[in-house]
């Protein structure tokens, strides 16, 4: 069974796709200016894709890894900015529902409606996101003390990092102001993070009946600083989540089926 990985920035899966190619070397196929991996990390299938950023790149690669890959699931990893209150830089959020929060078709449809769907929230897959769980929590307990330097965890203020699950809303824009922070959550108050892809691929994944889920490390508190903060943190931390919470996720899963023989 081969999953697809996807991420907005090369620096959220360039240690990934290195790692798979060092494992079992790697296949790749270009479709529609996109780099498709094709290789096995961990003992798991899987394609791993740079999406790029936005709603419309997310759900188009989606749409490939599906169509043309046959995946039989999809986990979104990547950065996004801090909206709920306890939200601070270092976390993560894992999504039980996402929202397209800069969709509005009003007065002809409800806010956040996707017009002729009939649904505003979409819902991740609870296996997956119950073994991405389970994944980040043994990272965040034992990887990240020694993937991070503590040099980079005091620059950004790591000191507890804490695990939320939650919604995440997606939108064509990057919220670095805390007014239009504060606009999304008084219109959708529970939540979490805002991102710009998420609520994309679960879309594509609800209308073609393929289990996804969600996971994105804080990097920002969308407001004034978000940009710098967003930038040093994808060069200096970004990669280190991603590719440690996926390796315990692969290595959870291959653990399980030898154990199921
Ligand atoms: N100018 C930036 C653009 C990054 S867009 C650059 O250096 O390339 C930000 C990416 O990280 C998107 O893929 C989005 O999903 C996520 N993200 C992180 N913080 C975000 C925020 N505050 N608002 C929206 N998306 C954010």
């Amino acid at each position: 069974m081969t999953i697809g990985i996807l991420a907005a920035m090369h620096d959220e899966v360039a240690d990934l796709i290195n790692a798979m190619i060092a494992q079992s070397g790697n296949h790749v196929q270009r479709i529609g200016m996109r780099d498709y991996h094709v290789g096995t990390f961990e003992g798991q299938q899987c394609v791993v894709v740079l999406a790029r950023i936005g709603k419309v790149a997310a759900a188009a690669t989606a749409v490939t890894l599906i169509r043309d890959f046959n995946v039989a699931e999809i986990v979104f990893t990547g950065l996004a900015g801090g909206i709920g209150q306890r939200v601070a830089v270092g976390d993560i959020v894992i999504a039980d529902r996402l929202v397209q929060h800069d969709l509005d078709a009003r007065p002809l449809f409800p806010h956040h409606e996707v017009p002729l769907l009939g649904m505003s929230e979409f819902v991740p897959d609870n296996r997956l996101s119950t073994e991405l769980t389970a994944a980040a929590t043994a990272f965040l307990r034992e990887d990240l003390p020694y993937s991070v330097s503590p040099e980079s965890r005091k620059n950004f203020g790591i000191a507890q990092p804490v695990l939320h699950i939650g919604m995440i809303v997606s939108g064509d824009q990057f919220v670095a102001d805390g007014d239009k922070a504060n606009g999304i959550l008084s219109a959708l108050p529970a939540a979490l993070a805002v991102e710009m892809e998420g609520a994309a691929v679960a879309q594509i994944c609800f209308e073609y009946g393929v289990p996804c889920a969600v996971l994105r490390t804080i990097s920002d508190r969308a407001d004034a600083s978000a940009h710098t903060d967003f930038g040093q943190f994808l060069r200096g931390v970004a990669s280190h989540y991603s590719t440690g919470i996926l390796r315990r996720f692969f290595a959870g899963r291959s653990s399980d089926s030898l154990a199921d023989r």
